[in-house]
């Protein structure tokens, strides 16, 4: 789903030529189109404009006329709006909920099926390129892909890439997340409060990997850092690349003393692997792929209850489970992968609050150990019997 900015189309000030262009990206793309109109102030000069331009494109367009809420005029006010020659007019309210409903039904019959059952190795891994500006994501794209789109094969499935590009490596196809948001950045300069911070956290979003490119000369600033962060957080995978590797005088403690310093600073993607690159050179640029794929195959990666609870086991008996002073002991009773992609587990203990966040980081540290998981965060939830407890009443009662 993508949210363009308001479009108007006689006014170049501000950023509205960049909005219509994002929009023009997006709408390429897209399945279907919804052009959303005010039915309380009615048709104006600027509806039709948009309308006209929308016709003028290959994408399919929905006319939804949003704050019909009322049942007497909402659709006398919606029916103003077939004079857009866009169709017929959904009426609805954004607030209510009315109508919306309908809307989404004639938006499902444009959509693709959904990918069938094991369909995901074939599917294309997304990939983010992130990085604050002038770390090298542009040059490492055109390092790894060249300076025109157009040699980019179009790979089985994938529809006109102008937002991404679709790639292949390592036996898969790969696609390149906001490429077009990466190279412009090149071509147009839109001033330092330019960043993009946005941008980049919906480059994450979509993504199943992210290479989170550095600057070997600048280290890792407080702007890394809320990226780095926000990969953490969102749970993707991730190869922290180390660009401008060409331009550091170095001998054979450089690199370990350098990912020494880095990762202090990164210390929440201490599970990610580091690589040293030179967009320019082209020094160990396609070792990446590699690197980004075992990361996906750990982001997805299943392990069997009997093997986490060996782990766990392991755990507990080289160090026991914190108690309390009047002799509360923490149990660990036993524990359980409940999804991926990042792999998340739940423990189930007597009372999550003997265990404090010493433990628990003891605990994460011990499954990495034993379970590896390079490249891929993990999450752990620790549950209580007081809450199972609860939770069970709670559903004995709901059948009662
Ligand atoms: P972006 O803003 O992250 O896309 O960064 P760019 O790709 O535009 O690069 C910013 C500057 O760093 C440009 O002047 C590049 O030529 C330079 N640069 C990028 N990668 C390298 C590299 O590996 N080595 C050197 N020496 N310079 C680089």
């Amino acid at each position: 789903m993508v949210d363009t900015g308001g479009l108007v189309f006689d006014d170049d000030t501000a950023f509205l030529p960049q909005i219509r262009e994002q929009a023009s990206l997006a709408l390429a793309e897209a399945a279907v189109a919804v052009l959303v109109t005010d039915g309380q102030s009615g048709l104006c000069a600027a509806d039709a404009s948009i309308a006209e331009w929308l016709r003028q494109q290959p994408t399919p367009v929905l006319l939804a006329v949003n704050k019909c809420e009322s049942p007497q005029q909402g659709l006398a006010m919606a029916a103003e709006f077939w004079g857009l020659g866009l169709g017929e007019p959904q009426a609805i309210s954004a607030i209510h909920g009315a109508g919306t409903g309908d809307l989404l039904d004639r938006v499902l019959a444009f959509l693709p099926p959904p990918p069938a059952e094991g369909a995901e190795d074939e599917e294309a891994i997304q990939l983010a390129i992130i990085g604050r500006p002038n770390v090298g994501k542009s040059s490492l794209l055109n390092s790894i892909c060249g300076e025109s789109r157009a040699i980019v094969s179009p790979v089985r499935g994938t529809t006109r890439d102008t937002i991404d590009t679709t790639i292949e490596r390592e036996g898969r196809p790969w696609k390149l997340l906001d490429t077009a948001g990466i190279r412009r950045r090149r071509s147009v300069s839109y001033g330092p409060e330019y960043f993009g911070i946005n941008r980049s956290f919906k480059a994450i979003e979509r993504s199943d990997v992210c290479l989170l490119v550095l600057d070997a000369e600048d280290g890792v600033t407080e702007q890394d850092q809320r990226l780095a962060g926000r990969i953490e957080e969102d749970g993707r995978a991730c190869v922290v690349v180390v660009n401008k590797w060409d331009l550091i005088d170095k001998d054979s403690h450089t690199l370990p003393a350098m990912e020494r310093e880095l990762r202090a600073r990164l210390y929440f993607l201490d599970w990610a692997p580091m690589l040293f690159v030179s967009a320019l050179t082209g020094q160990r640029v396609e070792k990446l792929f590699a690197l980004a794929l075992k990361a996906v195959e750990q982001h997805r990666r299943r392990v069997p209850t009997a093997v986490v609870n060996e782990v766990l086991q392991e755990a507990l008996r080289w160090r026991s489970p914190p108690a309390t002073r009047a002799g509360r002991q923490g149990r660990l009773y036993y524990g359980t992968q409940v999804a991926v992609r990042p792999p998340s587990f739940t423990l189930f203990v007597n009372d999550p609050k003997l265990f404090g966040d010493t433990y628990r980081r003891y605990v994460e540290r011990h499954i990495r150990e034993g379970l590896g998981f390079e490249g891929s965060p993990l999450r752990l939830f620790w549950r209580g019997k007081q809450q199972r407890d609860a939770e069970r009443d709670q559903a004995r009662a709901a059948q009662r």
